[in-house]
């Protein structure tokens, strides 16, 4: 978002007539989804559909843009969002886009390898906290040096799989082959790389097709922005900036400090500098023979480094589960909103199958907890029933401290839940973190209070130790 953009400045450009098309009130509450980026200019038709709010429109476009420009590869629901960013801080507001993952292939690989890796990459799955982790596209190298091959390559890929795609080579009759096989350029491919040695022929290509571009100059940040200058010259707008991974002899360091240079300067709307950045921490396997499962550590650690300082999209090898989670897991917490808690919906969870006489355990909403709360059940085989109250998205103890867990809403959630009618005892386990809540809650509830263990994963040996379901209702 530009930094002069302010609610009144967006509204002034709306047309104010308050006509409802957009699906809000009134234009100043329009004005505040643009600001917010939860709808798009075009979402107000008469700004669209009359001429004479054409002018407007455009400077509206321009004002609520992203210093970082937001770039699409791929079609469709496969479509990858790239860059758009606002802030060097996430805390500052949010980051929008996660970093898109991409694993190679070679155009070296026989049809079967070929097939059996786009398999791999689209099977790639991982559960947390609620979410599927995935990866997100397919990068195909021309390795072979043969652009045929390599166009055959990219048409399997293309057949087997309905990732976007990257097209790696700095050869332009490689990358024009492929980009004009059929069907490819409709898929919107990310071409990879124009440099100073091919600019004009992969900047046209890109032109021509309407592909995104990379444009590639490894630590050499002048002759990157003069990369970039020259072919928005040429008239194009999705670029992606590729500063280059080096991460041998010490230089690794100079990678990051290029990304932190590229991110500051696109942040304060330097020219040619508001792109999304490309890294490739699959450079590490470029060693001579290098070790399967060190090259995977160093790659893994070198990716989860360059996603910590601004990596939008990288190029990786390894498809190791124990080397790709944490990479997953690390982009889905630097990604989650800062302004909304990760919570669950507040409702009553079976487990196993619990009878009347089964525990009733209650936790909070918060994503994190509840997840781990289920797990530890899970893992422990314990029949039971587990009550979620709304915490407002907050774990335990915070929400203790400010009010979010309470008596009061446990209440609310036993009685909408209609839990009595499911057991027949009245008696409720809660955190060992919300012990000081024991009597407001028996008070609030009518139902007795146990106080439950600080740690999820102790819950079975405590329900051992100290559940006894009464008879019947007390
Ligand atoms: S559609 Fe446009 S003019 Fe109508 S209320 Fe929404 S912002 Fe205002």
């Amino acid at each position: 978002m530009s930094e002069k953009a302010s609610l009144l400045s967006v509204y002034k450009l709306l047309p104010q007539t308050n006509c409802g098309e957009c699906g809000e009130a009134n234009c100043m509450a329009f004005a505040s989804r643009l600001l917010e980026r939860s709808k798009p200019p075009e979402d107000c038709k008469p700004m669209i559909r009359e001429t004479r709010y054409k002018k407007n429109f455009a400077k509206l476009v321009e004002l609520v843009a992203p210093p970082i420009r937001e770039v699409i590869v791929g079609v469709g629901d496969r479509a990858v969002k790239i860059g758009g960013e606002e802030v060097l801080y996430r805390h500052q507001i949010t980051y929008y886009n996660p970093t898109a993952i991409a694993i190679d292939l070679s155009d070296n690989m026989s049809a079967e390898e070929i097939k059996k890796r786009c398999k791999a990459i689209d099977s790639f799955s991982v559960q947390k906290i609620g979410q599927e982790l995935k990866l997100d596209m397919i990068a195909v190298r021309a390795a072979s040096g043969d652009p045929d091959r390599f166009a055959s390559a990219v048409k399997l890929v293309a057949e087997t799989s309905n990732f976007p795609i990257i097209l790696c080579s700095y050869d332009p009759n490689s990358l024009k082959a492929a980009v004009e096989s059929k069907g490819i350029a409709e898929r919107r491919p990310l071409l990879y790389a124009a440099n100073k040695d091919n600019w004009k022929e992969v900047g046209e290509l890109a032109k021509k097709h309407n592909c995104p571009v990379v444009v590639s100059s490894p630590n050499d940040l002048d002759t990157l922005v003069s990369l970039s200058s020259t072919l928005e010259s040429m008239g194009l707008r999705d670029i992606v900036l590729d500063p280059g991974t080096l991460v041998e002899g010490g230089l690794l360091k100079d990678t990051v400090n290029n990304l932190v240079m590229l991110r500051r300067a696109g942040l304060k709307k330097t020219k040619s500098l508001g792109y999304p950045i490309l890294v490739v921490p699959a450079v590490v396997w470029a060693a001579e023979n290098p070790d399967p499962v060190t090259t995977s550590y160093r790659e893994s650690y070198i990716a989860s480094l360059l996603l910590n300082r601004y990596a939008d999209v990288m190029v990786m090898r390894t498809l190791d589960i124990w080397a790709m989670l944490p990479v997953v897991t690390l982009r889905q917490s630097i990604y989650a909103d800062p302004r909304k808690p990760v919570s669950v919906d507040a409702a009553l969870k079976p487990f196993g199958t619990p009878n009347e006489t089964s525990p009733v355990l209650i936790t909070s909403n918060f994503a994190l907890t509840y997840f781990t709360v289920a797990n530890d059940i899970e893992s422990s085989t314990v029949d039971c029933y587990l009550i979620v109250t709304d915490a407002e998205g907050l774990a335990v103890e915070v929400g203790v401290s400010g009010g979010q867990f309470t008596a009061a809403g446990i209440n609310d959630i036993l009685t909408s839940t209609n839990v009595a009618d499911k057991v027949k005892h009245k008696r409720l386990v809660i955190p060992g973190k919300a012990a000081r809540l024991k009597g407001e809650i028996e008070d609030v509830t009518g139902w007795e209070v146990m106080v439950g263990p600080q740690d999820s994963s102790q819950i079975k040996d405590f329900l051992k130790k100290h559940w006894e379901a009464p008879k019947q209702k007390t």
